[in-house]
């Protein structure tokens, strides 16, 4: 079957690993260059611990509170747009606990599978992506971050996903190198990381070599379906017929799912991250410190810190105070560390594709049952990638998918 695969991020570049290793003859088509995105200068953390969704109960009003500080974590531009507004009111009616219940299984299934499927990549050595498993370390300062995060490891042990509430000392035993100012912290021993642009350089090059075809700088504008089905994908460089569709499009699969006469409701969250070179003191286990909601996490001799969600649409314009904040956060938590602001050209950016009930849309479609769609990742792609393209093969076979897809459904939004 010729299998076209929209979008070369993570999310596309693991579907069209398992589609080809099924046997499948793929295409991935790029709009980009395939140097650099959203799957390439992210923290790289494999997250099985992140099992509640971003539309949660409290989001909204430590949203609101964050927005009128220019350095927070967190902003929405308002502006006057439809898909906004909806997606504001979707995001609204999902931040509550009935559906982060719902969601907690669903998204530890997956998590799971996932971080699987990464140990299987790393057994096989097809290349090396520098994947550890050395857990993960929530650091707080704050007596009411100290409270939310021992709520959620609470709840992470009682799904079985492993938690343990440390001390400050005990924080800083597991650093033994670099002094860490901290109340306290959570440890998630079953965490991993890696290096983001070692994984997608490294599986472009495999599967170019296993016969892929890797299409860069070539845009899917719109499709030719015929009888409920697509049969060919348009370009400026020209139609492509097909059999099947994988639409992996990230923050831009939105728009593209409108072609597909499709309401999947997205919204891009830009993140930012930059990279310390030669770090001598170094990090051992990738942090997140809480209350500035900044990624730290070691890639060999360097340490990246990553951070910031602006929704402010599908622009690549910099924000220097919200970069700003995270350079400022970083010696509260290591008092030893002062890093200077970083040139605009070493601040890499990345745009989240984000779904309003913090759940990916994983699924095939009803009203095309030749589409499969895998997007919707935000905060956690990376970490979902190779579970996700392993699920679009199984789809794609007409396989049991081996992880519950019923609340990833891409077309829940209809309607
Ligand atoms: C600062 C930051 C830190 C992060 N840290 C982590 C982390 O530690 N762990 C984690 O799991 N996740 C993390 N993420 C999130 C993760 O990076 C994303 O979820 C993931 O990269 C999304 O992958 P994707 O393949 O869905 O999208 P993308 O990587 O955006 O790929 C989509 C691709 O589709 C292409 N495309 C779009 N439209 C078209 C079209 N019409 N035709 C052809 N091509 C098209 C685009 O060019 C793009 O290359 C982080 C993100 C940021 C910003």
């Amino acid at each position: 079957m010729k299998v076209a695969v929209i979008g070369g991020g993570i999310i596309g570049l693991c579907s069209a690993y398992y589609l080809k290793k099924a046997g499948h003859d793929v295409l991935v088509f790029d709009q980009s260059s395939l140097e650099d995105g959203c799957s390439f200068g992210n923290a790289g953390m494999v997250v099985p611990s992140h099992i509640i969704p971003l539309a949660a109960p409290g989001m909204i009003a430590k949203g609101i509170r964050w927005m009128f500080n220019s350095k927070s974590p967190f902003y929405v531009r308002p502006r006057l747009n439809l898909d906004l507004l909806r997606w504001g009111l979707d995001f609204y009616r999902h931040a509550n606990s009935d559906h982060v219940a719902r969601s907690v299984p669903a998204l530890k299934e997956l998590s799971l599978f996932s971080k699987a499927c990464y140990q299987q990549f790393a057994r096989e050595a097809l290349f090396d992506f520098a994947y550890h498993e050395r857990g993960l370390l929530m650091l707080y300062q704050t007596e009411a971050a100290a409270h939310e995060e021992g709520e959620t490891a609470a709840l992470a042990n009682r799904y079985g996903v492993k938690a343990e509430v440390l001390s400050a000392s005990e924080v800083q035993a597991l650093e033994p190198v670099v002094r860490v100012n901290a109340r306290g912290g959570v440890f998630y021993p079953g965490d991993a990381h890696l290096t983001p642009q070692l994984l997608t350089r490294g599986l472009i090059e495999y599967l170019r070599h296993e016969g892929v075809q890797i299409l860069p700088s070539v845009a899917v504008t719109d499709f030719v379906i015929q009888h409920r089905h697509v049969r060919s994908l348009r370009t400026p460089q020209g139609d492509h017929a097909v059999d099947s569709v994988v639409l992996a499009a990230g923050s831009w699969s939105g728009e593209l799912a409108r072609q597909l006469h499709l309401r999947l409701p997205m919204q891009a969250g830009k993140g930012y991250s930059f990279t310390l070179p030669e770090v001598k003191k170094n990090v051992r286990i990738p942090s997140i410190l809480l209350e500035a909601r900044v990624a730290v996490t070691p890639m060999g001799s360097s340490l990246r810190f990553g951070g910031t969600m602006e929704i402010t649409g599908l622009n690549h314009a910099i924000q220097l105070n919200r970069v700003r904040g995270i350079v400022e956060a970083i010696p509260r938590y290591y008092p030893e560390m002062q890093v200077s602001m970083p040139k605009t050209e070493e601040i890499w950016h990345g745009l989240r594709p984000c779904s309003p009930d913090g759940l990916p849309y994983i699924g095939r479609l009803t009203s095309l049952p030749n589409v499969i769609v895998a997007t919707g990742h935000a905060m956690m792609g990376l970490s979902l990638a190779p579970g996700t393209g392993k699920l679009v093969t199984e789809l794609m076979n007409e396989e049991q998918p081996t992880v519950s897809l019923a609340e990833f459904a891409p077309e829940r939004f209809v309607g």
